[in-house]
């Protein structure tokens, strides 16, 4: 609730003066005193400092939590980690699972810190499951509390959109004095993210198969963008036993399941196993890779050929 109305009044105020702005100087609203004269800005996962840094360039420096190869969903900061933390001036939250649980921690060790929630605005779908449909519901005891939201929310064009928005707004009022440097940033930005929306639209536009199976559900909000299934092979964040395996194998056929993307931090065996059975081929994408631009483009790319097999 505290995230999402400090966001939304930062909406109402920044964005008004961002067409203002200019030579205006106006006293930066986060108190804390920049580490070395640059201000610098904690974010969870790789694709936020992605965006913060095409819009800040250098004059902002990024400190990243979660580091390629984690598994987002088990991930706990280190002191090191924390040490960044309490020199930053703003926490750009994502949504995934640590933030709750540690975000409280953040701001006992650096009140001053502003907490902004970079996918405010972003509608949450719920996690994909395709074994709803089965009675045997005792492998989803181990589930989250926020169990049914899908918290990947950064994987597709359009919340990126909203994401680099979101960051925009916080870091005009962060460094007033660069409010039109930031703006052209994120404009040739969201000019690039149109493009790639544009090339994704076509490569995927003409696809008859639009279903795809992925070891770790991270892909649904670009399966909502661009009207494609996801089929899990995880169960409720768990490997499928062998019995669920051969079900997931039936699926496959019955789907025409051609390619399994996996991802590193989780153990692909079962795709691997699944693909040798299908005689598919199992690709792998990264969702928590830093070029968020380009590692969209390359999925696409990798959705196009595996789903026109
Ligand atoms: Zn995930």
């Amino acid at each position: 609730m505290k995230t999402k109305s400090f966001t939304a009044l930062l909406r109402m105020v920044a964005i008004p003066l961002l067409l203002l702005l200019g030579a205006c100087q106006t006293a930066p609203a986060h108190n804390q005193p920049p580490v070395n004269g640059v201000p610098q800005v904690t974010v969870s996962i790789p694709p936020q400092a992605f965006f913060v840094e095409r819009i800040a360039g250098d004059a902002i420096s990024v400190n990243v939590m979660v580091q390629p190869g984690d598994n987002v969903h088990t991930y706990e900061p280190s002191p090191e980690q924390m040490k960044m933390v309490s020199n930053s001036q703003i926490f750009f939250s994502i949504g995934v699972e640590y933030e709750e649980n540690w975000i409280p921690r953040f701001t006992d060790i650096n009140p001053q810190m502003a907490v902004v929630d970079s996918a405010a605005g972003i509608q949450r779908i719920e996690a994909a499951d395709p074994h709803e449909h089965e009675e045997d519901v005792d492998s989803h005891d181990n589930e989250p509390a926020d169990h049914g939201l899908d918290p990947h929310v950064w994987l597709a064009p359009d919340h990126g959109k909203r994401i680099a928005e979101n960051i925009l707004v916080a870091l005009v009022e962060l460094v007033p004095s660069k409010a039109e440097h930031f703006q052209e940033n994120y404009e040739s930005l969201i000019t690039e993210i149109d493009e790639l929306d544009a090339k994704i639209s076509t490569a995927l536009a003409n696809l008859d198969n639009r279903r795809f199976m992925v070891y770790h559900p991270a892909w649904g909000y670009f399966a909502e963008q661009y009207q494609l299934t996801q089929f899990p092979i995880e169960i409720g964040g768990q490997e499928p036993s062998a019995r669920e395996l051969a079900e997931l194998v039936k699926l496959a056929r019955q789907e025409n399941i051609k390619v399994i993307f996996v991802q590193p931090a989780f153990n692909t065996a079962n795709a691997e196993t699944l693909a040798n059975e299908l005689d598919a081929e199992v690709v792998l994408i990264d969702p928590l890779d830093y070029d968020w631009l380009e590692n969209l483009n390359t999925a696409a790319e990798a959705f196009a050929n595996a789903l026109s097999q």
